[in-house]
């Protein structure tokens, strides 16, 4: 009995495998490191560099460690780059999990937990976000994750042994407590690990993609939550699947930051300045996105820990000043350590 963890070399799979492992659980990962890092895999976890969308290794990579439930994170997560390169997002997210879903209905495995997204919601018509708000994404990120909830919808009408949970993420960030892991991504796009890189030298300037929202300050508003409470409701998620049942929560704080409070804060955590400069607006982004959350509380009694944003982002700061060149860094690290 084994869970499949796709993307567990990951930024976030890989917080979940380790979350997993230390709670007792045997973990199989898949990943094809498009963009993870073998050294971000837990050494305890079962690990085949291979592609979701290759259904028949999975097939019997799922056959061989009699898994019972998949764990889904492989993706690609970039709205901006999803605008420019539609095909890449399709293709990988929306194609590469039918292969996952093909492979596991010929191995006989009926649960799986699906990373969705907020971006699937568009620009919505109520704030803050509830499951229930309707969904018209703006970027094909969006909607190569919407089109997997559809395909996730319709399994369940066809096959009533079948059940799943979608988590739709808001704004994930921060790193495991203990050191290590955390976020390296090559090139780096996400918010809050770019604010802390001039702090450690890897960047002159923090560039904010559009001040003329209609919001207080101007700048994009993001609901922040730390990547190791995301994994916690995966693991609430996974017990929650039943039979025949379609589950989708909503994963943030409830609490919305704009660009320029994200600065901010990185400047209070660093204590260093985070120079800024305006640029224009990127491609794809909604001015807001704020979680209406209490659903996976009350259901499946998650409770996130972290959720102060100076938290969050002092989380991530530690990681970024012991690994500054990321799992490049840690990997030295451990070569010289024998
Ligand atoms: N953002 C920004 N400058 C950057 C990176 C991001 O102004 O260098 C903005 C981005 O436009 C969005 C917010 O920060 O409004 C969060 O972006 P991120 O890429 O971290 O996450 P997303 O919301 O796209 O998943």
């Amino acid at each position: 009995m084994a869970i499949l963890v796709t993307g567990g070399a990951g930024f976030i799979g890989s917080h979940a495998v380790k979350h997993f492992i230390e709670r007792g659980e045997e973990v199989v990962v898949v990943d094809n490191l498009s963009t993870g890092h073998r050294a971000a895999v837990h050494q305890q976890a079962t690990f085949y560099e291979a592609d979701v969308a290759d259904s028949a290794r999975i097939e019997t990579i799922l056959r061989n460690h009699s898994v019972t439930a998949v764990v889904h994170f492989a993706a690609f997560s970039l709205v901006g780059e999803s605008v420019v390169l539609p095909y890449r997002y399709y293709r990988n997210n929306t194609c590469g999990t039918l292969g996952l879903l093909e492979a596991m209905d010929a191995a006989g495995v009926k649960q799986i937990v699906f990373s969705s997204t907020a971006a699937t919601y568009g620009i919505p018509d109520e704030m803050p976000i509830r499951e229930t708000t309707p969904q018209r994404p703006i970027n094909p990120y969006g909607h190569s994750k919407l089109f997997v909830e559809r395909i996730l919808r319709d399994k369940v009408l066809s096959d009533a042994e079948f059940g799943f949970v979608a988590l739709r993420y808001f704004n994930v960030a921060g790193a495991a407590a203990d050191g290590s892991l955390g976020e390296d991504h090559d090139p780096e796009t996400h918010l809050i690990p770019i604010a802390l890189q001039p702090a450690i030298e890897k960047r002159h300037c923090v560039t904010i993609f559009g001040s003329d929202y209609e919001t207080d300050d101007g700048t994009c508003i993001r609901d922040y939550i730390h990547v190791e409470d995301l994994c916690d409701a995966h693991r609430l998620a996974l017990g929650a699947i039943r039979p025949g049942d379609a589950r989708f929560y909503n994963l943030g704080i409830g609490r919305g930051f704009s660009v320029k409070e994200v600065i901010d804060a990185a400047t209070r955590v660093t204590g260093q300045n985070v120079p800024i400069e305006l640029g224009e607006r990127r491609p794809g982004d909604p001015p807001v996105l704020v979680a209406a959350a209490d659903a996976a509380r009350e259901e499946l009694g998650w409770q996130p820990q972290m959720t102060d944003l100076d938290e969050i982002i002092g989380s991530a700061w530690r990681w970024y000043q012991q690994h500054p060149d990321g799992y490049a860094d840690a990997a030295t690290r451990s070569a010289d350590n024998g």
